[in-house]
């Protein structure tokens, strides 16, 4: 089939991509590089069936030749990530999603909407099933993101519903993985790269808030899974692991794995309405999908420890783009990237 990926440069994008190749797909990889990187695709670009355009998918689609599926992964997804590029984060989950609904009508194509357990809110409902509404403030810090995805599910099931269009959402509970950009600024990959670097691990707040986090092999078997199973067709999936620690539990894992002598540093807390609790049901990708997260956290925090331990050359020279930032916040070379776009697009 001919497969867009919508997001591929991103972390989950570039190893869904990775996947729908080896299954003999042809894939056309739409990135901006907003929060993405061209090194995740740089093996990918060697193959034939693989194609990268460098497009800002909030603008005109470029034409392209009749496509099958389109998996919609293009977001900024990290809380630091999408506070910095509020209005692109919106636009791109309301005008790009609308641009890639558009597209499959016209293309006959079917499409799976990435949507976030962020749509839940700081909730109340614990674990969270896909039949909670949520308790999400729709002008809080976080809206830019939170409110961005539920309008973008809304439009898809509006498209659903009205137009009959084959497509589905899925609300992916944390990711971690391989390929993550090493400013991204989340929870896995700062606490990975501080304990390498022998630098202080930051915990925003006590360390008591909980997250269930799924290894990205798995979130990329479930989003083929919910894409290619005509039951979940109209269908709001939750794809996540449901294995649930505090951030202070994972932070001991992953120094203890790194085997680093890195302290623990409590600051305050993330980002405004940082959600206290976070579970997904999964009886729904259970039954629908016959999916579950199989990947131990154990096992995939030790893949993504090898992957950063490559990554930042730790025997070698860092290459200055990594390099810790003086006042211990995080490092993020890409924000000197959209300000470059801005600055372009205002001249
Ligand atoms: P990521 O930042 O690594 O990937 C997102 C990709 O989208 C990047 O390559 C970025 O450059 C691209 N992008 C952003 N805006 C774009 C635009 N306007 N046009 C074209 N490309 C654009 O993040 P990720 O963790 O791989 O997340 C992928 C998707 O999954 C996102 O939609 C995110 O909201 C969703 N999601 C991820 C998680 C998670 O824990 N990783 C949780 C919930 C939802
Ligand atoms: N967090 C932390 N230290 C960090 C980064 C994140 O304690 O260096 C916390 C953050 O406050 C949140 C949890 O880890 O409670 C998960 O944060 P992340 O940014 O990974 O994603 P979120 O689930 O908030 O979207």
């Amino acid at each position: 089939m001919r497969v867009l990926v919508a997001g591929g440069a991103g972390m989950i994008g570039s190893n869904l991509c990775e996947q729908l190749l080896s299954r003999g797909h042809e894939v056309f990889c739409v990135d901006n590089l907003v929060t993405g990187r061209r090194v995740n695709i740089e093996a990918l670009l060697a193959q034939p069936r693989f194609h990268f355009v460098q497009h800002d998918i909030i603008h005109e689609l470029p034409a392209f030749a009749l496509m099958d599926r389109i998996f919609h992964l293009a977001s900024p997804a990290s809380p630091p990530g999408y506070t910095r590029v509020p209005i692109e984060t919106l636009r791109v989950n309301s005008e790009g999603t609308r641009r890639l609904l558009e597209m499959a009508e016209l293309h006959g194509a079917r499409l799976l909407y990435t949507s976030t357990s962020e749509t839940y809110g700081d909730p109340l409902q614990h674990p969270q099933s896909e039949d909670y509404r949520g308790n999400v403030s729709c002008t809080g810090p976080r809206s830019m993101y939170d409110e961005a995805k539920r309008y973008g599910e809304a439009l898809t099931m509006a498209f659903v519903r009205t137009r009959g269009l084959d497509a589905r959402v899925v609300r992916i509970f944390n990711t971690y993985g391989p390929r993550s950009a090493p400013d991204d600024g989340r929870l896995v990959v700062n606490l990975i790269t501080q304990a390498l670097r022998g630098q202080p691990m930051t915990i925003y707040g006590d360390g008591s808030q909980t997250r269930s986090l799924c290894y990205v092999s798995d979130m990329v078997s479930g989003l083929i899974c919910a894409m290619e199973s005509p039951r979940a067709a109209g269908e709001v999936v939750n794809l996540g692991n449901a294995e649930e620690h505090t951030v202070l539990e994972f932070a001991r894992m992953i120094r203890e794995l790194t085997s680093s002598t890195s302290g623990f540093v409590f600051g305050p807390p993330a980002v405004g309405d940082d959600p206290q609790l976070r579970c997904p049901d999964t009886r729904k990708a259970r039954e629908l999908l016959g999916w579950e997260a199989r990947v131990g956290i154990r096992e995939g925090l030790t893949q993504t420890i090898n992957y950063f331990r490559k990554l930042l050359d730790l025997d070698g020279v860092r290459p200055a783009a990594l390099a810790p930032h003086q006042n211990g916040t995080v490092h993020r070379p890409w924000l000197k990237r959209i300000d470059g776009l801005r600055h372009e697009r205002s001249s």
